[in-house]
């Protein structure tokens, strides 16, 4: 089978010559051990942080092994009492067709009524993003207004679907006029403001006229400054990721005199640090999904091959939707 590994570390933006293609023989499996045949590779701009050596919250990715990453995928040989032949599984196969495991860290999840590949998404890591950002940190009440960014993601989608569940009105930023249109119009939020067309301080004004209560940044830069410029007193940041500057861009914070004008509270926050919270997050989200009140979108590539060009895409917002590569 085959597996992709970190062949060199990038400098600013990543390129197809950072990863190299590997061919790899299926090895036999010892006692404790089962062997999960990946369906779905998860591509995560967290994956660029690690690429690079510099410290961080999480050690960096190793040159030469498989790159990290989360996977969806199907049992086919099991020598573990937990696993048998046909189990759906989740877990951080890493960037490859194949994974031995045992077992830890991998899920068995119920693919009756929500699709497999959604649970990298939606009832995954990026779906537990929003639900802890949202209920923990920004616990906004109905009638308030929440500005996410990046908001036809992953992550973005699903908070500002979860923020209309609770009466609250949502904003979106995102990139053009097809992503700003689906967030509107398939996923329900009140506005979305398209950043790329030159007005976002004013456009993003109109779309909050009452003002911005809870800010769920994905982007930094000039994003975030147009959201805190907007900020009514009081008002909490999750400060959830900020993509504008993973490839080394400067994203300064221009509008920082909003924070101490607005008493705003600012919290960043890993996901994986709050695991406790993540079954009662899944379950719901599981349910809202499998109910069809949780919407998504996913960019699928198709092969292992072509998961560095999707990932490197992925950084540039050519995804639409949740990334992924479909593996069989
Ligand atoms: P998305 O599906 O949102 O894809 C990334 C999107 O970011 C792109 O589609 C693009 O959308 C936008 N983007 C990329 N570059 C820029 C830029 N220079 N300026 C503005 N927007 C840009 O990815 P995820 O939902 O997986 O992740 C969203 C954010 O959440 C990331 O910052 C990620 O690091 C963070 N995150 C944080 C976690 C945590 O625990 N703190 C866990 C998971 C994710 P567009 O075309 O609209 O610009």
């Amino acid at each position: 089978y085959q597996r992709l590994v970190l062949a060199s570390r990038p400098r600013g933006e990543p390129t197809a010559d950072n990863f190299r293609l590997e061919t790899v023989e299926v090895p036999a499996l010892q006692d404790g051990q089962l062997l999960v045949r990946n369906h779905y590779l998860s591509l995560d701009p967290y994956m660029r942080g690690r690429m690079s050596e510099s410290k961080s919250y999480a050690a960096s990715q190793a040159l030469d092994e498989t790159m990290i990453g989360g996977t969806a995928g199907e049992v086919v040989a099991s020598r573990h009492p937990d696993f048998a032949v046909g189990d759906a599984v989740v877990g951080n196969g890493g960037w490859t067709e194949m994974t031995l495991s045992d077992g830890t860290g991998l899920r068995k999840v119920d693919t009756s009524r929500i699709p497999l590949s959604a649970y990298l998404g939606a009832v995954g890591m990026p779906g537990m993003t929003a639900w802890y950002g949202l209920n923990r940190i920004l616990e906004l009440k109905a009638g308030q207004t929440l500005c996410v960014s990046a908001a036809s993601g992953a992550v973005g989608s699903a908070v500002g679907q979860l923020a209309k569940l609770q009466g609250v009105r949502a904003v979106g930023i995102a990139g053009g006029p097809e992503k700003c249109a689906y967030v509107v119009d398939e996923l329900g939020f009140d506005a979305c403001v398209d950043y790329k067309a030159g007005n976002l301080f004013a456009d993003l004004k109109a779309a909050a006229p009452d003002g911005i209560d809870g800010i769920f940044e994905n982007v930094a830069g000039e994003v975030f400054d147009a959201a805190l410029a907007q900020t009514n007193a009081f008002a909490r940041v999750a400060l959830c990721g900020m993509i504008a500057g993973y490839n080394g861009e400067d994203i300064p914070l221009r509008s920082v005199r909003a924070l101490l004008k607005n008493r705003i509270t600012l919290r960043g926050f890993i996901v994986t640090e709050h695991l406790d919270c993540w079954p009662q997050g899944l379950a719901e989200l599981g349910t809202l999904v499998a109910d069809s009140k949780l919407k998504y979108r996913e960019s699928v590539a198709e092969g292992l091959p072509a998961a560095p060009e999707a990932f490197i895409g992925l950084l540039k917002g050519r995804n639409f939707g949740k990334q992924l590569v479909k593996l069989i």
